[in-house]
């Protein structure tokens, strides 16, 4: 394939994670657009004839680099496996994922490629056969469209988690498989040695549909309790501003804004959070913000659609008792 459109995914422990979906589905929105092919390249380990099931979103091939040392992201292994795929592909444009690894290979590959990446994708349109890409700027304060100079190639851009809608465009479809064996350097200085993944079975904050997050109004790590009451009957995850997580009432992995995870969830509660630019520049995206502070004036409420200004205190108990009975 020379030219086309090629979405690179994420395979973990066994799986798809979700914004593989949600990529290969933007690609394809993009393909018919530009009037070309959709392929995905899919590395880890135990994938067999998985990758098959992006055909329903679309992508024709799927090229499968299957090797235990793919399992688990690490730069010096993906990178030059990805470039070898991608110079032999030639593809025009690369979505990937921008999660936390998307992030990070992204930028290596197109360092490695020579090319331009464009990071952090929310929305793309392609206007006289080329593809224009849409991102955040000054930590989501505005927003710039952004366009390859004609010499790169491949246009590569990462995707925002939860922006783009998965779309399944033939359920009975499936992907044709090529299998590749990866040039997995043969001495590898970083290698992946465990995972250990935190307890609970937490959902993570990056891939959630609903999120209630607290701030420094909850005024100590006991009072969390009752937001992950609240998330559990929504089926949400937990998550945090930076003053809470300084004040060592949750773990950092919780916190959400510049410096901490950008979210983009269809629901975003925040509790006892003022609403801070870097704040806001984790959560801003997501599809509806309802804010609860007892501040009339802070400035969440020009961010949040639904806004409740009371007592945290008083108002999630009663909010929590009517999820519970809405849900019977
Ligand atoms: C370089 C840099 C990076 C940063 N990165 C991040 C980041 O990634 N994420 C982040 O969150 N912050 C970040 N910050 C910090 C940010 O500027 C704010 O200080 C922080 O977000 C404030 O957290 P907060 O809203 O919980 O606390 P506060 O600003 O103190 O707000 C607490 C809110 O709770 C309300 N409240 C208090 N009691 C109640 C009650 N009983 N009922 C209802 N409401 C109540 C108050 O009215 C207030 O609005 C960063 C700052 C810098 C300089």
């Amino acid at each position: 394939m020379a030219g086309g459109v090629c979405v690179l995914t994420e395979f973990q422990d066994g799986d798809f994670r979700k914004v593989s979906y949600e990529v290969a589905s933007e690609g394809k929105r993009v393909a018919d657009a530009l009037g070309c092919d959709l392929c995905a390249v899919v590395l880890g380990s135990g994938i067999g004839d998985k990758a098959g099931v992006l055909g329903k979103y679309g992508v024709s091939r799927a090229i499968v680099a299957d090797d235990e040392r793919l399992a688990n992201y690490t730069a010096e292994a993906y990178v030059p496996v990805l470039s070898e795929i991608l110079k032999e592909l030639e593809p025009d444009v690369v979505l990937l994922p921008a999660s936390l690894n998307g992030k990070d290979l992204g930028a290596r590959l197109a360092a490695h490629l020579q090319t331009g990446l464009a990071m952090d994708c929310t929305e793309f349109k392609v206007e006289d056969g080329t593809i224009k890409a849409k991102r955040p700027l000054f930590a989501g304060k505005c927003f710039g469209w952004y366009e390859w100079d004609s010499s790169a190639r491949p246009q590569i851009a990462s995707c925002r988690p939860n922006v783009f809608e998965r779309t399944v465009v033939d359920e009975g479809a499936s992907a044709e498989i090529s299998a590749v064996t990866p040039a997995v350097p043969s001495e590898l200085k970083v290698q992946v040695v465990s995972v250990e993944k935190e307890e609970g079975g937490k959902i993570d904050l990056t891939e959630a549909e609903v999120i209630v997050s607290g701030g420094r109004g909850m005024k100590g790590p006991e009072n969390f309790k009752m937001l992950e009451e609240l998330a559990q009957l929504l089926g949400a995850a937990v998550g945090a501003s930076r003053a809470a997580v300084d004040a060592g009432w949750r773990p950092h992995s919780d916190q959400v804004g510049q410096t901490g995870k950008v979210v983009t969830p269809n629901l975003y509660i925040a509790v006892g959070i003022s609403g801070a630019i870097q704040h806001l520049a984790g959560m801003g995206s997501s599809k509806y913000i309802v804010a609860v502070n007892k501040d009339p004036d802070a400035p969440i409420f020009s961010k949040a659609d639904y806004g409740i200004v009371e007592d945290l205190f008083k108002f999630i108990p009663i909010f929590t008792e009517e999820v519970k009975k809405a849900k019977g």
